[in-house]
């Protein structure tokens, strides 16, 4: 590889993956940098992968893309977070909804006030004191319902058509400059070090470049392919393996969150757009047949299947290393975390920008790939036990959930339940994804209840606490209740786009 700048950007796989990292690059890295995408027509993207985290927006912010042409462009809709239904026995749910819950007292977060409470008695519901769990309930929605001396703590991402996403991006990266090669990659073709120099297409093309991003979806045809990388295979805590994804038409009212139903081998989504609803059941092959699989899918969907389920096969886990070399690997070549929470467009996300962080000045230096790797396992890793918390806190009674409930737990989430169970304590180490009040109310939700509080809280005299939760829980109704229609709101704002 030539010792200067990279001055040519290839990106192979032009799914989520390869247009957000193109619309980024194109939007962030000099104008002399070339950026080609490769992707194959004939192969086309997986085309799942339609609801988001709020962290999202911060992408999209970054790009200058306005909320209402993306919402408009995507056929997307409002998410205030996951409802998780069945997971502990039938009937029982929950939601983890986005952004904050009540407000802290000094130090003290608020949920020991809210556990002090319960523990003496209290009635009230943790999500009565979160706007978006109260407004998800309504299926209402408003961006700003707070005043700025009070604020509401509202967060939320979007349900997108994932397809319209990619499409969405790939024009804004065509007009900064990003130009897109059709065609299918034959083969990887290395230099004498051992990096990749060019990709090899099956019509005989030569695309060179200085630096690579494999993008090419589970195939991984850079990083496993060509560079050999191996897998870290977390199938021992996250045994789904299989996916069947089907679409049926939108019903009403069209709600603000995607639902998690836990099944006997698994669990499946419901994502709801402006046009249609998303549907698929995630499950474990070793537990049920493909048949039973899809009977359960089919069996409980708002309408028709528009179509036949479309079948996905994947391992739960991710590459010993996403940067080897002079390629990083994003989105599917780089690992798979089952998307119940959501997470996988954001692990593309965050390494696109850990990627910009620690981006080569010239020939790739060793110790920014490892911290390039370290950070990114770090991440991985941290999201994969929240995933894992929902197997092993749930009280469904099939072998399934049973066996994965015995399952030893990785030594920081063992560490981080005990800390919960104890006195409700919860840590946000570093950079991780998900805050305390996302780890809260998914440890509640699953049916882990401290046994105490902190001390402060527990001083509180209880008619001081009435009042201080009594105050909180009548702020949260009056923001829902002057918020519009989550339906009203888009069509106001964002309405679908007819076609397609
Ligand atoms: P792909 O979409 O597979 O794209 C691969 C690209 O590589 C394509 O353009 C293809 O044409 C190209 N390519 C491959 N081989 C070649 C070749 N030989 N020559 C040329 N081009 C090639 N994520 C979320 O955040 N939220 C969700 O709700 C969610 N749900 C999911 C549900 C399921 C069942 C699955 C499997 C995933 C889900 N995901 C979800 C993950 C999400 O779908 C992916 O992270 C995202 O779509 C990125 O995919 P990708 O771009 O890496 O791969």
């Amino acid at each position: 590889m030539a010792d200067s700048a990279h001055t040519n950007i290839v990106i192979a796989g032009g799914g989520t993956a390869g247009w957000m990292a193109a619309a980024a690059f194109a939007r962030f890295l000099p104008r002399g940098v070339a950026i080609t995408l490769v992707e194959s027509d004939a192969i086309g993207a997986v085309g799942v992968g339609e609801a988001t985290i709020p962290q999202i927006r911060l992408f999209n912010r970054n790009l200058g893309i306005d909320e209402g042409d993306l919402l408009r462009a995507t056929n997307g809709t409002i998410k205030l977070g996951i409802e998780f239904v069945d997971w502990s026995g039938k009937g029982s749910r929950y939601i983890h909804a986005f952004g904050t819950i009540g407000r802290a007292l000094g130090l003290v977060p608020f949920h020991h006030y809210w556990l002090r409470h319960a523990q003496a008695g209290g009635n009230t519901s943790l999500w009565d004191y979160s706007v978006a769990a109260q407004a998800a309930a309504a299926d209402r929605f408003a961006p700003e319902p707070g005043r700025p001396d009070l604020p509401s703590g509202l967060a939320w991402a979007y349900q997108f058509d994932a397809i319209r996403y990619a499409a969405f991006l790939r024009d804004y990266a065509e007009k900064r400059g990003v130009r897109r090669v059709e065609g299918r990659i034959g083969d990887v073709m290395l230099d004498g070090s051992g990096a990749i120099a060019s990709l090899r297409l099956e019509d005989g093309r030569n695309i060179a470049g200085d630096f690579f991003l494999d993008c090419t979806g589970f195939r991984a045809l850079l990083i496993g392919g060509a560079l050999g990388v191996g897998y870290d295979d977390w199938r021992e805590w996250l045994p789904c393996d299989r996916a069947l994804a089907v679409q049926c038409a939108s019903v009403t009212p069209l709600t603000p969150y995607t639902r998690a139903t836990a099944r006997e081998a698994g669990w499946q989504w419901r994502i709801p757009l402006q046009h249609r609803t998303g549907n698929g059941l995630v499950w474990c092959s070793a537990y049920q047949d493909d048949g039973v699989a899809a009977d359960t899918l089919l069996a409980n969907l708002d309408d028709d299947a528009l179509g036949d389920p479309k079948p996905l096969r994947f391992t739960t886990g991710m590459r010993c290393a996403t940067w080897r070399s002079n390629c990083v690997a994003l989105g599917l070549s780089a690992g798979f975390l089952e998307p119940l929470e959501s997470t996988s467009i954001h692990l593309i996300q965050s390494g696109i920008a850990r990627l910009l962080q620690l981006f080569p000045a010239d020939t790739p230096n060793p110790a920014e790939i490892a911290e390039y790797n370290r950070q990114t396992q770090r991440e991985w890793e941290s999201v994969r036990d929240f995933l894992i918390l929902h197997y092993h806190a749930n009280a469904r009674p099939e072998p399934f959930w049973a066996e994965y409930r015995r399952r030893a737990l990785p030594d920081a989430l063992a560490q981080r339940i005990a800390l919960f169970r104890a006195n409700g304590r919860l840590f946000r180490e570093g950079d991780e994804l998900f805050t305390e009040v996302g780890w809260l109310q998914v440890l509640l939700g699953q049916g882990i209840m401290p046994d105490g509080c902190h001390p402060i809280a527990q001083a509180l005299p209880i008619a001081d606490l009435d009042q201080f939760l009594g105050a909180a829980r009548r702020h949260v109704a009056s923001l829902v209740e002057r918020m519009p229609g989550h339906a009203d709101y888009l069509r106001r704002h964002a309405p679908a786009t007819p076609s397609g």
